[in-house]
């Protein structure tokens, strides 16, 4: 399987999906490199080289609020059914300074010209302890978080969050937010989060945060690690099934 190329501009799609329906993306980051706050050992763009909490310094590189909101504004006109606008590409895109301005930016034009459709932010939940960034996914119709693992021995093996970067930290800062979806990567190999010790970890921290859903999968792209196995469909059902007896939360596999 191979790695996923970066995103080469802006706007891209739209795409499809069961999640989302008609997508249309918007990558904030950089088409050069890929900027993220995690090193996830599963990335489908390879290994994090520009691994960071804080994208100030990388500013000259990215967007800026005109750059995402003319083409999105034209893409709109041009796109006449879709469901939802999603922020994610290139990396981790609540790491762009100005995100909290982009979403009202976002906001408006949607609201101006398809008032119907939804805004998603693909996140892996590094950035929402932040009081800005919480107050700018609170507006999103569908926060879409990362959680893969429920204790920080699991995410360092699995996420390699940097030092300043915890599990804990992440943890009470999904715990803060309501109406979200959880989304999990399961895997096999070098790293493992499908034992049922693992599970039952992870099942734990569900219930505390009490998302609106939980959307569960596996591999299908190359990963940063070369080993990885895929988790089978049989077991993340049979992991959505125990899930859902222990929460009572929307599970589901995709
Ligand atoms: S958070 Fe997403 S973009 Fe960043 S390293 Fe992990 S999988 Fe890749």
């Amino acid at each position: 399987m191979n790695l996923l190329p970066l995103q080469q501009g802006i706007i891209y799609g739209p795409l499809k999906s069961r999640r989302l329906g008609r997508s249309l993306g918007i990558n904030l980051l950089s088409t050069a490199f890929k900027l993220c706050s995690l090193n996830c050992s599963y990335c489908q763009y390879g290994w994090t080289k520009e691994l960071t909490n804080s994208a100030k310094k990388y500013r000259g590189y990215l967007p800026s609020v005109t750059d995402v909101t003319q083409p999105l504004a034209q893409a709109l006109r041009f796109h006449k059914e879709l469901d939802y606008i999603t922020l994610s590409g290139n990396g981790e895109p609540t790491l762009h300074p100005d995100f909290p301005e982009i979403i009202d930016a976002i906001f408006e034009i949607k609201e101006k010209l398809m008032p119907n459709i939804g805004i998603a932010v693909l996140s892996n939940s590094t950035t929402c302890w932040r009081a800005k960034i919480r107050q700018a996914l609170r507006r999103i119709e569908l926060p879409i978080m990362k959680l893969d693992v429920g204790n920080q021995v699991s995410f360092k093996k699995m996420n390699h969050g940097p030092a300043p970067v915890t599990f804990d930290k992440i943890f009470d800062g999904l715990k803060s937010l309501s109406d979200i979806a959880i989304q999990t990567m399961f895997v096999r190999g070098k790293v493992d989060n499908s034992t049922d010790q693992e599970v039952r970890s992870w099942i734990n921290r569900l219930e505390e945060i009490n998302p609106l859903w939980v959307q569960i999968y596996s591999l299908d792209r190359g990963t940063a690690s070369d080993q990885l196995e895929r988790v089978e469909p049989a077991r993340l059902q049979e992991i959505a099934n125990i899930a859902k007896e222990m929460t009572g939360l929307l599970i589901e596999v995709y």
